[in-house]
């Protein structure tokens, strides 16, 4: 079994959910005691979000690469990243540490491929269903045609990420919100959404939504343990 490089924090909320699926993956596969091999080197989620919000991306990337580094030295194989948000700077990782990244969005991706959709939704914080790093890598690279909701609900979708979930705080009025935005995809034909924040799964599930949902914190983790037990092929980014 290889040994799996967690680089958390962001927020420890939804690293706790990693560790969780990661080693309740690998009993179900394995059997008797057997739980994975893991490092973990977790951030204090204060300083990212300000360098993030204040637009100093160099900064936490530099963190990042540290972060990744201190994982590397520890004994890991290959690295997750915690997040979707801080893919962002995931080719910059990747070039300062020798082993390899499992990407969130690649995994992501085949998942949704494996069930034959195409037209999928987007949630996450506003720099996931903004920017390229993520939503052009599903569109470019998987050939999925990608939605996201308006400018007014990704401010409040993001909002929520921040001021709730990274908390620990479960709202039933944003998880209604939540279903509100999703109901306006199906409407407008998406066929499976994609939860591209690592806490939205700690508000939604599968039983609040009546199309399929793609779970990135699920999905990625059940990914690294097919690395690690050498199921899945690797891909360096
Ligand atoms: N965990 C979140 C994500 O998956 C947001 C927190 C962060 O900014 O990293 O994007």
């Amino acid at each position: 079994m290889k040994t799996i490089g967690l680089l958390g924090g962001m927020s420890w909320e939804s690293s706790t959910e990693y560790y969780r699926i990661i080693n309740q993956t690998v009993n179900r596969k394995l059997g008797g005691h057997h739980s994975a091999k893991s490092v973990m080197y977790s951030v204090d989620f204060e300083e990212i979000k300000k360098l993030q919000h204040h637009d100093k991306w160099d900064e936490a990337t530099e963190l990042m690469i540290r972060g990744a580094q201190y994982i590397e030295k520890g004994g890991a194989d290959f690295l997750v990243i915690c997040t979707n948000t801080m893919h962002k700077m995931a080719s910059d990782i990747q070039k300062e540490i020798g082993i390899p990244i499992l990407h969130i969005a690649d995994a992501t991706a085949k998942r949704i491929k494996d069930q034959g959709i195409s037209r999928v939704g987007l949630l996450g914080t506003k720099f996931t269903m903004e920017e390229d790093f993520y939503k052009g890598r599903l569109i470019d690279n998987f050939n999925l045609d990608v939605h996201i909701p308006s400018k007014r609900e990704r401010e409040i979708i993001h909002d929520i990420i921040y001021q709730e979930l990274c908390l620990g705080k479960i709202e039933e009025e944003s998880k209604s919100t939540y279903q509100k935005i999703i109901n306006g995809l199906i409407k407008d034909g998406i066929e499976g959404v994609i939860l591209g924040c690592t806490e939205i799964s700690l508000l939604i599930n599968q039983n609040d939504i009546s199309t399929p949902i793609f779970d990135t914190t699920e999905i990625h983790a059940q990914a690294a343990v097919d690395w690690a037990l050498g199921l899945f092929k690797e891909n360096k980014l």
